[in-house]
């Protein structure tokens, strides 16, 4: 595992980073992965796992310090996720999923807003993004929930689908549509939402095949009246919130998916070299062998441009879509492929719970859907190259 180890050796931290990234991996290794195979088994959210997470402050880096937070570089957020993800993937995209909603708020909340909502997420509150909707999923532009204003406040109708922590969480970012604007990407506007809200409701959580610890929910607003103080920016500039809310999240859910495949990688890597057939350690076989080099290369490969991105954006890049996209396309698919063979070389065992590739294959095939399926990842860097 050298190969890897000097991969990360490379990407710079600070001094308090480097420590953080430290009691995040001892967390990782100590708790979240001893628990994640009995809350797979019984589709559990993760609270002990939430409230450890807590003790060690890491909310905190979502937000900046003049709000109770302690911000730290983009890159060291994205080791932080993969490392929780490799250990509990449930867990990580909880906890990833409070940045995701949280930093739009951050980026284009006004004074007051950030004031009044930041502390609760830098002391541990659960955040919420909330953009599908039935019949809108790729096609966000096509979502039906109608913010409509009423003095000073906004009424909303409509309904979510599909929501992590959207039974839980203390704060949503929810996107809908202005009332009376009829242009799709025009009326698309953000709000926070706020828990316990009269009118919101949880419709169900579903039954999923993987990340069964975390809660993914449906939810239905009828007549539920925010205050307009809590209206992101301003009528309309929705979808502008949307995108960026989108750049940063997607090369979030890549590391998210990363961790899924060093995991896999690092217990194939083992049980080829502890199993044996005809005589041999199976790894001796040239077939194993070509197989690993073939992942090792493109692990390796596609943790480099994880760093790339996270250099992008900590040097303060602005357009860094397509960057981004390519990282969530080859991240979830190497995750994808990785966890299966993990499977494959553990032959039968392989299939079964006792060996947690069964569960990591599982874990990583939503990682190819959400955040733009990679159709539409295809689609969106494919068009990048359209000459105009
Ligand atoms: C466990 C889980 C957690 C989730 N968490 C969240 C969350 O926190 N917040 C949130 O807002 N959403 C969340 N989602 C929703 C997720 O982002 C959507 O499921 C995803 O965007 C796809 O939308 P859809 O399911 O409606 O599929 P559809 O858009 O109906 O797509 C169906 C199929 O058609 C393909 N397709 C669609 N359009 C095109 C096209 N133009 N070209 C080629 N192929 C196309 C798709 O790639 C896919 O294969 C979550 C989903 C799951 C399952």
């Amino acid at each position: 595992m050298k190969v890897f180890e000097r991969l990360d050796a490379s990407v710079s931290f600070g001094e308090e980073e480097r420590l953080l990234l430290e009691s995040v991996r001892k967390l990782a290794r100590e708790k979240l992965a001893p628990r994640a195979a009995e809350l797979d088994r019984t589709a559990t959210f993760p609270q002990e796992n939430v409230r450890d997470i807590n003790q060690l402050g890491l909310n905190a880096m979502f937000v900046p310090e003049a709000y109770g937070g302690s911000p730290v570089s983009y890159a060291a957020y994205l080791a932080c996720v993969r490392e929780i993800s490799a250990a509990c993937a449930s867990t990580g995209i909880i906890w990833a999923t409070t940045f995701h909603a949280m930093k739009p708020l951050v980026d284009f909340g006004a004074e007051e807003q950030k004031k009044r909502l930041l502390p609760r997420i830098a002391s541990g509150g659960l955040g919420a993004l909330a953009i599908t909707e039935p019949t809108a999923g790729s096609d966000a532009t096509g979502m039906k929930t109608r913010f409509t204003p009423d003095g000073d406040h906004i009424v909303i109708d409509g309904g979510k689908t599909f929501i992590t922590n959207g039974d839980l969480a203390d704060l949503y970012l929810l996107f809908g549509k202005w009332s009376g604007e009829a242009d799709d990407r025009r009326a698309i506007s953000c709000l926070l939402l706020e828990k316990n809200t009269p009118g919101l409701s949880v419709l169900r959580t579903e039954d999923k095949m993987g990340h069964r610890a975390s809660s993914t929910a449906a939810l239905a607003f009828e007549r539920c009246r925010v205050p307009r103080a809590n209206l992101l920016a301003g009528p309309g500039e929705g979808l502008k919130l949307l995108l960026a809310s989108l750049n940063r999240s997607r090369p979030s859910v890549a590391a998210h998916a990363l961790g899924i495949a060093r995991a896999a990688f690092q217990d194939a890597v083992a049980y080829v070299n502890q199993r044996r057939q005809s005589g041999h350690a199976i790894i001796e076989f040239q077939g194993i062998q070509f197989l690993l080099a073939d992942l090792a290369a493109e692990l390796a490969q596609c943790e480099a441009w994880l760093w790339h991105v996270a250099r992008l954006v900590d040097g303060g890049a602005a357009d860094f879509g397509i960057e981004a996209s390519i990282l969530k396309l080859r991240a979830s698919d190497l995750a994808m492929r990785i966890a299966t063979e993990a499977v494959q070389l553990h032959g039968g065992y392989g299939y079964c719970k006792d060996y947690r590739v069964e569960r990591l294959m599982r874990d990583a095939k939503i990682t190819q859907i959400w955040e733009g399926t990679n159709q539409i990842h295809r689609q969106l860097i494919g068009r990048h190259f359209t000459e105009k």
